[in-house]
């Protein structure tokens, strides 16, 4: 026998086994539409990964199409777009969509991973077509939408975005409500460019309206009121971070520090960073709150705090903060070194990652209301410590 008949007698043999895995999981309930490619059996996987691409090709070239083989297509379909290899994905989904073996139960699902193929190549508006289509069958519905959302915020389609994703079960989707309301906040900011500040207000109200935990949209209203030179009303909007979400709290520092600053009560500023430091502690809170402690002519109380705080959280911005509330205590010598330490920190400081996706890892220096690697939104957050 001649040894490539061997290998193909191998692989269809393991990949029969895979098939009989993934058909016996497949009985343990209903599965949601639109996941069905991240769900496949691990043992494909598995079994695909143990050959190489051109043993592979020949496998699916000469395998049937019928309805007992579809569900192999799909997979092997599948396999190949996560590895990257876009065209013999998109290839064996065209292939199967025009066979008249393929069955019209699977008519749904091979459009719909075609439309994945498509939106995978950087292909758009064909991707847009096909899920367009795909909304008037019931089953695949939402997943369709879904997809077209991820269309339109490449886009930028805000508004188009926002329509659309309200066709979706608001009430028993939390993740659609914060996708709505981020639409509304990246809408409002446009108007805030146009200093249109009644329009901006207007979709940030509405935001609101859709996830009343959207910090996104109660920082854009603290700035819009500050612009406006509307200081107790800032305050009031940022306050609501609190219940929100105080880890956002150290985003709203410097407009709560700019509204409390024409107040005749110059502790105020103080007493607020007091509160959040009892909220959520972070570095950001504790330098902040050392130098607004720190007096012109006696800064003793905010080296202190420092001095007592840094014993429990040591770090470079506390560090830092401190050497430059004694730069003025030292004598020339130790001035110089003092300058040298804060330099080095200051590189240090300057390669920390601020900010870390709490869903993918994904971490970086600016905050970002949309993870740029799994594109989730909201969940990137400050790194508390650094
Ligand atoms: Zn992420």
């Amino acid at each position: 026998m001649f040894p490539w008949i061997v290998e193909w007698l191998l692989i269809a043999l393991a990949v029969g086994i895979g098939w009989f895995i993934g058909h016996r999981q497949s009985r343990g309930g209903p599965r949601e539409p639109g996941s069905s490619s991240k769900k496949l059996p691990r043992a494909f996987e598995v079994v695909f990964d143990a050959y190489d691409s051109p043993t592979l090709d020949s496998f699916i070239q000469t395998l049937p199409i019928n309805a007992e083989t579809v569900k192999l297509h799909l997979s092997l379909a599948g396999y190949f777009r996560r590895r990257g290899e876009i065209e013999k994905s998109t290839a064996i989904h065209q292939k199967l969509l025009s066979h008249p073996e393929s069955g019209e139960a699977f008519t749904c699902r091979i459009t719909f991973e075609l439309g994945q193929d498509y939106m995978a190549g950087g292909l758009y508006d064909r991707a847009e077509d096909l899920f367009q289509k795909l909304i008037q069958s019931g089953e695949w519905r939402d997943a369709s939408i879904e997809r077209l959302l991820e269309i339109y915020e490449h886009e930028k389609d805000w508004d188009i975005a926002r329509d659309r994703a309200l066709s979706l079960d608001l009430k028993r989707n939390r993740r659609v409500q914060i996708r709505v309301a981020h639409y509304c906040c990246e809408m409002a900011e446009r108007s805030l460019r146009r200093k249109a500040h009644e329009e901006a207000r207007a979709l940030l109200k509405e935001a609101l309206g859709y996830d009343k935990r959207c910090v996104r949209a109660s920082l854009l209203l603290g700035r819009i009121h500050l612009l406006q030179g509307q200081h107790a009303e800032a305050l009031t909007e940022l306050k609501r971070i609190e219940q929100q979400d105080p880890a956002f709290l150290v985003e709203a520092l410097e407009m709560i520090e700019e509204a409390c600053t024409p107040d005749e009560d110059d502790g105020k500023y103080a007493r607020i960073l007091q509160r959040i430091w009892q909220l959520r502690p972070s570095s950001r809170v504790m330098t902040a709150l050392a130098l607004a402690k720190s007096k012109p002519e006696d800064n003793r109380a905010s080296i202190e705090f420092l001095l007592a705080q840094l014993d429990e959280h040591p770090t470079l911005g506390g560090v830092k903060t401190l050497l430059s509330l004694l730069l003025p205590f030292a004598d020339t010598e130790p001035k110089r070194w003092i300058q040298i330490v804060r330099g080095v920190l200051d590189s240090l400081l300057e390669k920390n990652e601020s900010y870390c996706c709490k869903n993918c890892g994904f971490s970086g220096k600016h905050l970002h209301w949309q993870c740029p690697s799994c594109k989730s939104w909201s969940t990137v957050e400050p790194v508390p410590w650094l």
